[in-house]
């Protein structure tokens, strides 16, 4: 097919009108002047680009499926919420609210142009799995793996059920478009021997590993405690490291630990909005040492599931924290934010996608520019930072297909989604 004559955001710097996008499969075939693509390509499908912005689809590199049910229920409360909150509601999950829940998140993810996520894991996966299947989604899927044997007894394992969990998830559900990841929910709540396993069974399978790190100090004094190591070192000196681990959070870093997720290349990710409650990250510092770093919402029950909120409070935050104290007026700028919310994405999803370029996976958005918050724009970079909310994106296509156009979800029943989310409302 062809994206007829539109506006392409190609590489977060450049910017070109009056183009068009021929897509072959799953792939960008060619991207050029529309006149050129009009004379040079017959009988593809046409698909009117005039007053529409493409770029290539955000990427969430943090949330959590299995707390869709917390949202509107977290805000304000007394910390710690995991364990007062978040831990007593996982461990009453059901396959059937599983289920829902990856619905009601699909659904919301594939309407603010979000088109690949990696869940950090919960309960009853494979339920999640199948429905992001069929959503048409690009993602990456985990199990809550913890073995701290003071859990609710619900979800209370040891080591080896919970690698099982994972192996199976791992054998039974990896997919061209969902791949299995391996990951420690925290390591507060993993014992040295379940941290080795989950590690040497990922690269077994070639996978990646995640867990949330640096998040909290009393996270980080846990660890300090039970190891004289900070929680990088920590995993540094088991030698399990390398450049397929993301450390979701990783706010608090000792110059030590940065220096060693530079060297193992570990892939980052910040959720500002969750983020805003416990620290702020030296990202700028970060984004020197060539660290890869993406955003994360953190689930639905931190702020919902729009990245586009997280770039405009992350953008918010590093200004007047690192920006004006030190009289750098563009310590976070719009090229920079872009990238993290979508090209760094493909790297923690491990998907050439991020580009709309010749050769790269065929995985991007249309934004309706035809409104008067985004018309006129003096520069369209700045302006999808500042001002494009989640309601614009208009279109979703993900490996060459759509999965949204003009609003109209192709892969889930809307109205069927919304119908459930009634009844729980209700309950
Ligand atoms: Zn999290």
């Amino acid at each position: 097919m062809i994206i007829r004559n539109t506006t392409v955001i190609k590489d977060y710097e450049n910017v070109v009108n009056h183009v068009s996008v021929v897509i072959e499969n799953d792939e960008i075939k060619d991207v050029d002047d529309y006149k050129i693509i009009d004379e040079k390509y017959k009988g593809h499908d046409i698909i009117n680009g005039e007053h529409k912005w493409f770029m290539p689809g955000l990427v969430d590199c943090h949330t959590h499926t299995g707390q869709q049910l917390l949202k509107g229920k977290v805000l304000d409360a007394k910390p710690i919420i995991w364990t007062r909150i978040m831990l007593p509601f996982e461990s009453t999950l059901t396959p059937e609210k599983m289920k829902f829940m990856a619905e009601l998140s699909a659904l919301k993810m594939i309407k603010s142009g979000t088109l690949g996520f990696i869940d950090a894991g919960s309960y009853f996966m494979e339920e999640a799995c199948k429905v992001y299947e069929a959503s048409g989604l690009i993602g990456r899927i985990t199990a809550s793996t913890m073995d701290d044997p003071t859990l609710p007894e619900s979800i209370r394992t040891d080591s080896s059920e919970a690698l099982k969990v994972l192996d199976d998830l791992y054998e039974k559900h990896s997919s061209e478009k969902i791949k299995i990841y391996y990951s420690l929910r925290a390591l507060n709540n993993c014992s040295d021997d379940l941290i080795v396993k989950v590690f040497d069974h990922a690269r077994e399978r070639n996978t990646f590993v995640e867990s949330h790190m640096n998040e909290y100090q009393q996270e980080i004094d846990g660890i300090v405690e039970r190891s004289g190591k900070r929680p990088y070192v920590f995993l540094n000196e088991l030698g399990v490291l390398s450049d397929k681990f993301i450390g979701a959070h990783s706010l608090l870093l000792s110059e030590e630990e940065e220096e060693i997720i530079k060297e193992k290349d570990i892939k980052i990710c910040h959720c500002p909005f969750s983020n805003s409650g416990k620290a702020v990250a030296d990202t700028p510092n970060l984004l020197k040492k060539d660290i890869t770093i993406g955003f994360g919402t953190d689930g639905a029950a931190h702020g919902g599931l729009s990245l586009w909120n997280e770039i405009k409070i992350f953008r918010n935050i590093m200004n007047i924290y690192h920006g004006v104290p030190n009289r750098i007026y563009n310590v976070m700028p719009a090229e920079d934010l872009l990238k993290m919310a979508s090209y760094n994405g493909y790297q923690l999803l491990d998907e050439k996608g991020g580009k709309i370029e010749k050769g790269y996976k065929a995985n991007l958005i249309g934004i309706n520019a035809n409104t008067a918050a985004l018309m006129p724009t003096g520069n369209v970079l700045h302006t999808l930072v500042e001002s494009v909310n989640a309601n614009d994106v208009s279109d979703m296509i993900v490996r060459g297909k759509f999965v949204m156009k003009d609003r109209e979800v192709k892969t889930l029943d809307e109205e069927e989604i919304l119908a459930k989310a009634k009844k729980y409302m209700n309950q």
